[in-house]
């Protein structure tokens, strides 16, 4: 059944800034509930990591501010006012049980970093076997990217977290209690989605068309974060965060928002490669494109332009559709570009090709070239 999670052994859940607060601060009975809810979890012998936002709306709060700010330096002083009240606010939550909270504050780059990554992996699993609960933030002060954007972007770290880990089920809990079948607002008869097997286009053109209430940057936010923890073996519950008991409630199997499926767990590098930011770009010729299809290598021949300045062993985006990790820099691919075999041997003084078919992933379907598990 799709709804049984009895199984479920490591949750994420995302909590988002519009669900914590209760005017210009943090709705302190909501946590407080949120955090009887996860330690419910977690006596049930589910592990549960926390992915938060609401520093820079705290933080806004605490300077009396009657705006969110909108100009970048304020935003980043407003995070790191907030950050601290938000935590404050969970180690009270959670401490009433016993239960000691972690923070982790994390950017784009770490997360893309493989050492990185691995440190980050080892500090959550010794943080989970004491017994307490990772709280992730994006690292807002440092991290300009996110924050600049209009749509934020805590549903991917959230999704992110939980594929690192390998989570068995993420809960994002918003505003948005469900995936419907139209516009809920335009349409009366719209009905809600409880359970998708697979993103359809039709789901992700819903999500994206501009000018439509049901597909606002929420929902678009949501259904790539969806995408990014399907492959991760994860599976997804959108739900509305304000909902009583909301997590236990899902957990205990009740149709509650909207449940997207897990996909097979993608292998490990593969993932990395597909959620990784590339350090520059490349572009190939149709020819190579078509061979990376038929499960080919990429080789310097079908390689048109170099864009950026990257390391051998850097991920980078080909034509927009492909991301591999090259086995060149940059400026040896500048000098091997569009060069044949026999040329490229003479110049390195052996044969090899840019990235085999295991490094190689495609962005549209997460389809790899490389070997199944
Ligand atoms: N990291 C931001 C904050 O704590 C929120 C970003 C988001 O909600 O996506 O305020």
């Amino acid at each position: 059944m799709s709804r049984d999670f009895s199984k479920v052994r490591r949750v994420v859940v995302k909590v988002g800034t519009a669900t914590l607060a209760k005017g210009a601060g943090i709705d302190r009975d909501y946590v407080a509930a949120l955090a009887e809810q996860l330690v419910g979890l977690r006596k049930r012998g589910c592990q549960v990591l926390l992915v938060t936002s609401g520093a820079i709306g705290l933080g806004a709060g605490e300077l009396g501010l009657t705006e969110r700010p909108s100009d970048i330096r304020m935003r980043q002083a407003c995070a790191a006012i907030g950050q601290p009240v938000l935590m404050h606010e969970y180690k009270r939550a959670f401490g009433a049980h016993g239960v000691p909270v972690g923070q982790i504050l994390l950017t784009n780059d770490v997360l893309s970093d493989r050492a990185g990554y691995l440190n980050l992996r080892q500090t959550v699993e010794t943080l989970l076997g004491l017994g307490g609960i990772p709280v992730f933030n994006e690292n807002d002060t440092i991290s300009i990217a996110e924050i600049s954007k209009a749509f934020g972007d805590n549903d991917r770290l959230s999704a992110l977290v939980a594929s690192k880990v390998d989570a068995d089920l993420l809960v994002i809990l918003s505003d948005i209690d469900a995936l419907y079948d139209k516009d809920p607002r335009k349409f009366p008869d719209a009905r809600k989605i409880s359970i998708v097997e697979k993103i359809t286009p039709e789901i992700l053109e819903g999500a994206g068309a501009a000018g439509s209430t049901f597909s606002t940057g929420g929902m678009r936010t949501k259904i790539r974060a969806v995408l990014i923890a399907e492959k991760g073996g994860c599976t997804t519950v959108l739900a509305h965060g304000r909902e009583p008991e909301v997590v236990t409630r899902i957990l205990s199997g009740e149709e509650l928002g909207t449940v997207f499926l897990a996909k097979p767990r993608m292998k490990n590098r593969l993932r990395w490669i597909l959620n990784s930011l590339p350090q520059g770009r490349l572009t190939i010729d149709d020819g190579a494109l078509e061979a990376l299809l038929r499960h080919k290598s990429l080789l310097p021949r079908g390689v048109t332009a170099v864009d950026g300045e990257f390391d051998k062993g850097s991920v980078v985006l080909v034509n927009e559709a492909v991301k591999l990790v090259t086995k060149f820099s940059s400026e040896e691919l500048r000098q091997l570009a569009g060069k044949d075999s026999l040329q490229v041997a003479q110049i390195l003084g052996r044969k090899d090709v840019i990235a085999r078919p295991e490094d190689i992933v495609f962005l549209d379907t997460g389809l790899t070239l490389g070997l199944p598990d």
